[in-house]
């Protein structure tokens, strides 16, 4: 096992690697930008480095300065998190070059699937259903675009190969709009991206959001962990996320999941990674794969009782993985929601200095969050400041203690989307389950204020 793992990113997800390490008997070196020097895992460090200012460019992004922060502690792997340099194959090489373990997949599986046209061509080739679209890229030529959509079939959507956080997509509902669309999020994928290629599906009316975690080590060796339902969305961002997905037969899940494996087999994946499918009729879409530990990731961990994180470094220092399909079962239900730093109705961001934090407590809730009393939001960052997770024997318990927990937190000097929270615990449709993506939005444009 590691001795010393640097862990190069920021904020909660940071934290929970810290304590991930701490029970593994392992060195957490953390990096800080200068915005971050408060930060409560920065305090709680054996060792921390700054790595840079404020802006993610020059620190959380800045590879030279991060593989050094890894040299000069002599850590031995390096974690990425989510979102900066976690889905980077560029840097996941040079980690490696540099001599150092990537605790994640190879940088060919982060490369493959880090486009989303090169993704779904080996998910096709791998026997995993994916939404109809083109076949790969689309071409130039104007006269192939619209007969792709005409086979398609509109509504299309036009979505950009290296896109992600829900950025980089428009729906098309008409011929007439159809060349200027492709030729617009061609134009913003290059500028966003640095990749302007894009291809086309078709865009799925009512689906909900279902996504499958898996987890395989070197050895050849994947499991499914089962499923979490993220259709509470807002700008294809979610919101709210839950574990198992209300409704969907476990024959289905077991399905599709066994095909996740046999594809993660087939590509010679290891680590942690998610499918994220489109479900609809009773039929998945796959529409993409990340490489890495997910926000979401603690709903799973607390209905299947196995820490993620731990695996992940585990699976990295070349350990088998401790548990094989049968051994894995689901028990309960758990909820998870995005504390964010914003209007919880106007989405505008709001940082600043938090003057009181009280986070919940009880039975069957987890807070994940890097927050204290008279901490600074630095305005420079992601808005998502923690997750509060509830737990319970039923989905009905489970919103319940949400509901307990949301009415207990306190967060004063900034503005948060507790309230939207609180709210959407009590909207019938929610509780009944089974929304689609596109509810949240149309109930916060129907929403009386
Ligand atoms: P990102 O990498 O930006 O998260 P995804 O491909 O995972 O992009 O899509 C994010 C969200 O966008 C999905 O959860 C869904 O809400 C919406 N979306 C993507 N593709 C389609 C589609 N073909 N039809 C309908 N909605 C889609």
């Amino acid at each position: 096992m590691f001795k010393k793992i640097l862990v190069a990113n920021r904020g909660e997800i940071a934290l929970r690697i810290q304590r991930a390490c701490r029970e593994l008997g392992i060195k957490a070196v953390m990096v800080y930008s200068e915005a971050d020097r408060e930060a409560k895992y920065v305090k709680l460090a054996e060792e921390a480095v700054c790595i840079g200012p404020a802006a993610s460019s020059l620190s959380y992004l800045n590879m030279p300065a991060i593989i050094s922060a890894a040299e000069v502690t002599d850590a031995e792997a390096i974690h990425p998190g989510y979102g900066f340099l976690s889905e980077n194959a560029d840097f996941a090489e040079r980690v490696e070059k540099s001599g150092f373990q990537f605790i994640g997949p190879t940088p060919d599986s982060i490369r493959i699937m880090g486009d989303k046209v090169s993704a779904k061509q080996a998910m096709i080739k791998a026997g995993v259903p994916c939404v109809p679209g083109s076949e790969g890229e689309l071409p130039d030529d104007p006269v192939v675009i619209r007969r792709t959509a005409k086979s398609i079939g509109y509504p299309v959507i036009i979505k950009a190969a290296g896109g992600g956080g829900g950025r980089g997509m428009r729906v098309v509902h008409t011929e007439a709009a159809l060349i200027n669309a492709v030729q617009m999020t061609k134009a913003e994928a290059g500028a966003a991206f640095g990749n302007p290629a894009v291809y086309m599906e078709k865009y799925l009316q009512n689906p909900r959001h279902i996504e499958i975690q898996i987890l395989a080590d070197k050895h050849r060796n994947a499991v499914y962990l089962g499923e979490r339902d993220c259709s509470m969305q807002r700008r294809h961002q979610k919101v709210v996320e839950e574990a198992p997905a209300p409704g969907i037969p476990r024959k289905l899940i077991d399905k599709i999941g066994e095909r996740c494996v046999a594809a993660c087999k087939k590509i010679n994946y290891r680590g942690a990674g998610t499918f994220e499918f489109l479900y609809e009729n009773g039929e998945f879409y796959f529409i993409e794969m990340n490489t890495r530990v997910q926000v979401e990731h603690p709903v799973t961990e607390w209905v299947t009782g196995i820490d993620i994180v731990k695996t992940q470094i585990m699976v990295a220092a070349g350990e088998k993985l401790p548990f094989i399909q049968r051994q894995i079962t689901v028990r309960g239900h758990a909820i998870e929601c995005r504390v964010n730093a914003e209007d919880p109705f106007k989405f505008t961001p709001s940082p600043g200095r938090i003057t009181t934090w009280h986070a919940p407590g009880g039975p069957g809730i987890r807070v994940d969050s890097h927050v204290y009393n008279n901490y600074f939001v630095p305005p420079n960052y992601d808005s998502m400041i923690g997750k509060i997770i509830a737990h319970g024997d039923t989905r009905e318990q489970a919103i319940a203690r949400m509901r307990t927990a949301l009415s207990e937190t306190v967060v004063e000097g900034i503005s948060t989307n507790i309230d939207l929270h609180r709210e959407i615990m009590r909207d019938a449709k929610f509780v009944n389950g089974g929304t689609n993506i596109h509810y949240l939005e149309e109930w916060l444009r129907h929403r009386k204020t």
